[in-house]
C-alpha cells in the first residue's frame, strides 16, 4: 500500500506522483530511479541560489547546535537580531520594522491584521480591504479573501471576508480607488507580476498610479513580495521598478534561499508607532509557535549574504535577455501567444487555453519531464522561474528543451 501522504493542490483519486525526489543539487532534482531533472520552477519559487548550497547548510547546522528555538514573545536572540539588522538597510522607505511569522500566507495575514488595527484605531469608518482581480496571496482564510475568487476559493465561498477586487489595470484600479474614497483600509497587490494568477505583468506606471491613488485616499499599500521579492524580477524588490513605497510588505518564499519556511511582514514607523500604548489592548496580539525560529533566521542571514556576494538580482536580470531572444520563435508558433519576461520570470500562453484546469498543462509537464525538465504550468500558462545558479548557456538549453516540448505537444509551427 502507498504511504497515506495527502498531497497539496491535488486530486488524489487515480493520482501517482511524478517520481520520488531523493536529492537535489544546484538546479537539479535527483530522482530515486536515477533521473536528473532541471528544477524549472525553483521548487515552487522558493529555491533562490540552487539546491544544497553548503553555505546555507553550514549556517543551519551551526545554529541548530547553538540555539534551536526560543520563544520570541519574551526574549530576543542573535539570529533574529542579525536578520533584522541585515534586512532593514535593504528595505524601501518607509519600512523599518520586522515582524516574523511562518510562511507567505501568515506574512499576508499579519499585514492585513496590522493594516486593519492601525487604520481602525484612528478612523473607524475605514472597513474595506481592496485587492486586484487575478491576485493570489495564500491559502489561509484572510489571504484567500484578498485573492481572486476562482477554483481555489470556490469551496470556501461562505467563509471568506468581503473584499473589493479592482481590475488588473493600473489606471482603472486607481480610478476605482479614488471613487471609493475614504473607507478603504488598505490595498494589497503583487508588485509587477501576478504570479499564481497566470504570470501577468503590470507596467510600472500602472503600479505607481495605484500607489498614488491609495496615498490620496489614505489607504495603506501592502506589497506582497512573497513571490516576486528577493531579486526574482531583476531588482531586489519588484516594487522598486515603480518606486513603490509600501506601508507594509510581505516577504517569504526566497528569504531563506529555499531551505526553511519563514515569513516576514515589514512595517513603517507610522504603523509600528500606532501599536504603542498603555496596555496590551493596543498591542499587536498575534504570534505563532515558531515565530522568529533561529534556524530559519540563520538560513535567511546566510542567504542574504549570498544575494549580496553573487548579485542575485543582476543574475536574474540577465536571465531576461536570454528569454527575450526566444520571443520571436515563440511568437511564430500559431498555438503560442504573449511570451513575456521580467528578470528571472518567463511565461507564454497556449492559445485557446481553458485556464487553470486546462489539461494541456499536465501533458506539457509530462513531455518536459521526459526531456529532463520539471515545469508545472498554470493550466495553459507555461512558465519558468529557475534558481539563479544556471549559466546563461544552460538557461538557453532549458528554453531549447521547453521549445521542443511545446512543439512535441502542440505540433511544429
Ligand atoms: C505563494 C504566495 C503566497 C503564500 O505563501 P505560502 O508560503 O505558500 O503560504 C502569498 N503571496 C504570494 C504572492 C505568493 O506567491
Amino acid at each position: 500500500m502507498r504511504p497515506r501522504l495527502w498531497h497539496p493542490f491535488t486530486q488524489l483519486r487515480g493520482f501517482a506522483p511524478l517520481g520520488r525526489v531523493v536529492a537535489a543539487e544546484g538546479a537539479h532534482l535527483e530522482l530515486a530511479d536515477g533521473r536528473r531533472v532541471v528544477d524549472g520552477i525553483s521548487s515552487w519559487w522558493v529555491n533562490l541560489h540552487g539546491h544544497a548550497r553548503p553555505e546555507l547548510a553550514a549556517a543551519i547546522a551551526a545554529q541548530a547546535k547553538r540555539l534551536d528555538q526560543v520563544i520570541l514573545a519574551d526574549f530576543e536572540h542573535p539570529a533574529a537580531l542579525a536578520l533584522t539588522a541585515a534586512l532593514t538597510p535593504l528595505l524601501p522607505a518607509p519600512l523599518a520594522h520586522v515582524f516574523f511569522s511562518d510562511d507567505g500566507s501568515t506574512a499576508v495575514e499579519v499585514a492585513l491584521k496590522m493594516a486593519w488595527q492601525h487604520q481602525r484605531s484612528r478612523d473607524p469608518k475605514r472597513q474595506r480591504l481592496v485587492a486586484l482581480q487575478g491576485g493570489y496571496h495564500g491559502d489561509t482564510l484572510g489571504a484567500m479573501s484578498v485573492g481572486d475568487r476562482d477554483v481555489f476559493t470556490a469551496a470556501f465561498a461562505g467563509m471568506l471576508i468581503d473584499v473589493e477586487l479592482l481590475p488588473f489595470d493600473g489606471e482603472a484600479a486607481a480610478a476605482a480607488l479614488r471613487a471609493r474614497g475614504d473607507d478603504v483600509v488598505a490595498i494589497i497587490l503583487e508588485p509587477m507580476v501576478q504570479c499564481a494568477g497566470g504570470m501577468r505583468l503590470m507596467p510600472a506606471a500602472g503600479l505607481a498610479a495605484i500607489a498614488a491613488a491609495a496615498r490620496d485616499v489614505g489607504a495603506l499599500v501592502i506589497a506582497d513580495e512573497v513571490a516576486v521579492g528577493m531579486g526574482r524580477t531583476g531588482r531586489l524588490w519588484a516594487g522598486a521598478h515603480a518606486g513603490l513605497a509600501p506601508d507594509l510588505m510581505c516577504v517569504s518564499k526566497g528569504i531563506t534561499g529555499g531551505t526553511l519556511p519563514l515569513g516576514l511582514t515589514l512595517a513603517s514607523e507610522a504603523i509600528y508607532a500606532s501599536f504603542l500604548g498603555e496596555d496590551k489592548r493596543s498591542a499587536f496580539l498575534h504570534g505563532h509557535s515558531y515565530t522568529g525560529n533561529p534556524l530559519a533566521c540563520a538560513a535567511a542571514v546566510a542567504s542574504l549574504a549570498l544575494v549580496a556576494a553573487e548579485e542575485t538580482p543582476a543574475r536574474f536580470a540577465a536571465y531576461e535577455g536570454v528569454y527575450r531572444r526566444w520571443f520571436h520563435r515563440l511568437e511564430s508558433h500559431p498555438r503560442l501567444r504573449d511570451p513575456r519576461a521580467l528578470g528571472g520570470i518567463f511565461a507564454v500562453d497556449v492559445v485557446g487555453g481553458g485556464g487553470y484546469l486546462d489539461p494541456i498543462g499536465r501533458q506539457l509537464q509530462a513531455e518536459a519531464l521526459a526531456r529532463g525538465l520539471y515545469i508545472r504550468p498554470l493550466g495553459s500558462v507555461v512558465y519558468l522561474m529557475p534558481p539563479a545558479c544556471l549559466s546563461l548557456d544552460d538557461l538557453d538549453g532549458v528554453l531549447q528543451t521547453l521549445w521542443e516540448t511545446l512543439c512535441a505537444v502542440l505540433g511544429a509551427p
